[in-house]
């Protein structure tokens, strides 16, 4: 029988050790991996995140930003908004749906994020919020001519100027406090 620290498999706990020595290396191989998918899981909600279905992305793999705008754009002409979106109210507009979107996680620990993901209606409500507030910023978009495209890749890559992977990874300070670490 071979050592479970020769595979390198990070720690594990006394259990999984007892197994491998019962059942062999692959059976406990098999469900090492599954135990680190729960794991991963469990780390991920804890954290806030979700996991991704990879079907849920069959819609922004099909649809460009510039079909979205212009279904948007149809929404409004066909109710004639356009007089009611000015820039001053659509950005008010934005702030608003994104407090509403801050409003479901209210009161909700940390702990309970995963749990809240997991409720298909809170979850929908959790969509219906976020899609409000993109909605908004491709109103605002459309009413001062922006590149949506053009402006969040010319920004992503103004924020890789700003934080260097090399000073950042791992870690969330904010650019002012990088200046120091330059100087380290
Ligand atoms: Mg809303």
């Amino acid at each position: 029988m071979l050592a479970i620290r020769d595979y390198h498999l990070p720690t594990l706990d006394s259990n999984l050790g007892f197994l491998v020595d019962r059942l062999g290396y692959s059976a406990c191989a098999k469900i090492y991996q599954k135990r680190q998918r729960l794991l991963n899981k469990r780390t991920l909600l804890s954290k806030g995140g979700h996991q991704m279905k990879k079907s849920s992305l069959s819609g922004d793999r099909s649809t460009s930003t510039y079909q979205l705008k212009q279904l948007i754009q149809d929404f409004v002409d066909e109710r004639d908004w356009r007089k009611y979106h000015n820039p001053k109210d659509l950005a008010i507009s934005i702030a608003i749906e994104a407090v509403e979107l801050m409003e479901l996680f209210q009161w909700v620990s940390e702990s309970e994020v995963g749990t809240m993901l997991d409720d298909p209606k809170r979850f929908a409500k959790l969509e219906e919020e976020l899609a409000d507030t993109i909605i908004l910023c491709f109103n605002l978009a459309n009413v001062l001519n922006v590149d949506v495209a053009k402006a969040v890749t010319k920004k992503v890559e103004k924020n890789r100027a700003k934080y260097p992977v090399e000073l950042v990874k791992g870690n969330y300070r904010k650019y002012t406090q990088l200046e120091d670490t330059k100087h380290d």
